[in-house]
């Protein structure tokens, strides 16, 4: 009876979708990439008429409307796209970053660019946008381990480089565990607790390592607390089966409603009806911080691109019905370089993803790679400075932040020396491997303040998010 429902209710959805075309959207990336800021300016741009003009469709003046709707979906939160406009534009701070997940609709109405369908009525598109944390997708690998080859992949990497220091506390605590004892709550609260706070260091500002999966661990959404989501990994667990009561067995338990109740259902509901994505990736961030950052988002990139394997024979294939046919890569934050940093940004970022898509199948028409800033938060100058001139960006740093031994209010302009990357990205890679890194600089701004003209309030600037939406939607607004 299940299925006869669900197949019923993916009836009615198609129906819904021959009456008022849609399209999902899904907006991703690692916490902190910049998902709530990039979904925020991107509404803001479209519903105030914001520089769009490699937006085709907007730029040429086909689309006649574009307005918020509601949801088609009842049981997801909303994307509170007016509380976070709200904290950009009238206090000038950031808005609360993306925590689970959350849905917009968007609906514009549009002239057709073709002759034939310029004769039938207006065209019109829902986009329907989800946000969703990147941490999520680092979970599909783990449908295909058991608990015991988890368990000792991830105590085998927490040995490795500086998580080793990390994750001191969390393997004495493990190791000195005997996994044979009566099952008990709090021991196995407790493991829960420090193998958390150990991911939860990685993740830390300097270091900047990527997440590990369990990818709930740090983005529970709804379940925290919940025992699929109490439990950790086991060091050194014989193959042998576990003593039935025993806290191994618990522990094995837990993991295997993990992947039944938290990562199959957020595939097969979520992640299987989106159409498009993009994947936010703060580049930037993690090249300042080293050769060990860079590795690691390179191999949450790999797991994240996985996800988007396309064909049967995937492991999604079985989840998922309908296929994401574009994937967008973003690298944001690029109003922390000057201009002719974007095209470099934009080069290392393609490199550091490389692997990933390939190793995916996912190279060609389907996949791009971009440098974007959705909110740019600085604009360009030049200083002089021993008779040079050089590129500089001015911004208002946020209250508290350093720079050069000063530490700023909040209210005061300041340029910045944005640093360089080097004009080759293998430069970059190579660099990293000698140990030193190009000199980007960290200095975070507050969003930047938008003025309003004759009562009206102007668009949010950004660095080519249009190019964006051309790649994820232009098509789709033919
Ligand atoms: P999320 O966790 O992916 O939702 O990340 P957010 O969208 O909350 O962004 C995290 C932080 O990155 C923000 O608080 C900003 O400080 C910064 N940020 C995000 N996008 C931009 C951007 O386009 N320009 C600048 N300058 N900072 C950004």
């Amino acid at each position: 009876a299940d299925s006869a429902l669900i197949a019923l209710d993916s009836l009615t959805d198609r129906a819904a979708g021959l009456v008022n075309p849609s399209i999902r959207l899904g907006v991703t990336g690692l916490s902190r990439a910049g998902k709530t800021v990039f979904i925020s300016s991107l509404v803001h741009n479209l519903l105030h008429g914001g520089r769009l003009p490699l937006f085709e469709p907007l730029h040429s003046g086909r689309v006649s409307n574009v307005r918020l709707e509601p949801q088609p979906d009842d049981a997801i939160p909303r994307f509170q796209y007016e509380d976070h406009i709200d904290s950009l534009i009238r206090e000038r701070i950031w808005p609360d970053s993306t925590r689970a997940i959350s849905e917009l609709r968007l609906t514009l109405d549009y002239q057709s660019a073709s002759g034939w369908s310029r004769l039938l009525s207006p065209g019109r598109l829902s986009i329907d946008i989800v946000d969703y944390p990147g941490e999520w997708l680092l979970d599909l690998p783990l449908l295909q381990q058991d608990y015991r080859t988890f368990s000792q992949r991830t105590v085998d990497l927490a040995r490795t480089g500086i998580r080793a220091d990390l994750s001191r506390e969390w393997l004495a605590l493990a190791e000195a565990t005997d996994m044979d004892a009566p099952a008990d709550e709090m021991t196995a609260r407790r493991l829960f607790e420090v193998f958390t706070s150990y991911l939860r260091a990685c993740k830390a500002d300097e270091r900047s390592l990527s997440t590990l999966p369990p990818g709930r661990f740090l983005m529970p959404g709804d379940l925290e607390g919940s025992p699929a989501l109490t439990f950790a990994p086991l060091p050194e667990i014989p193959e042998t089966p576990a003593t039935p009561g025993s806290l191994r067995a618990m522990m094995e338990r837990r993991y295997d409603a993990y992947k039944s109740v938290v990562v199959k259902p957020f595939f097969r509901e979520h992640f299987a009806r989106l159409d498009r994505q993009i994947v936010l990736v703060d580049a930037l961030q993690a090249i300042s911080r080293g050769a060990e950052a860079v590795a690691d988002l390179e191999r949450a990139m790999q797991d994240v691109l996985e996800c988007f394997r396309p064909g049967s024979g995937s492991l999604l294939s079985a989840l998922a019905g309908r296929r994401i046919d574009r994937v967008l890569v973003a690298a944001t934050k690029a109003d922390h370089l000057h201009h002719e940093g974007h095209d470099r940004l934009e080069a290392v970022t393609r490199r550091l993803v490389e692997r990933a898509v390939t190793r995916a199948g996912l190279a060609g028409a389907g996949i791009d790679v971009m440098a974007i800033a959705s909110i740019r938060a600085t604009r360009e100058a030049t200083v002089k400075q021993n008779g040079e001139t050089l590129p500089v960006i001015v911004g208002t740093p946020i209250a508290g932040e350093t720079i050069a031994g000063e530490i700023f209010d909040g209210n005061r302009k300041t340029a910045v020396f944005p640093g360089d990357l080097p004009e080759n990205p293998e430069a970059v890679f190579e660099d990293l491997k000698q140990g030193s890194q190009p000199r980007v600089n960290a200095v975070r701004f507050r969003p930047p303040a938008i003025p309003e003209v004759n009562g009206v309030r102007v668009a949010i600037p950004h660095i080519r998010l249009d190019r964006a939406l051309q790649f994820l939607l232009g098509d789709r607004l033919q």
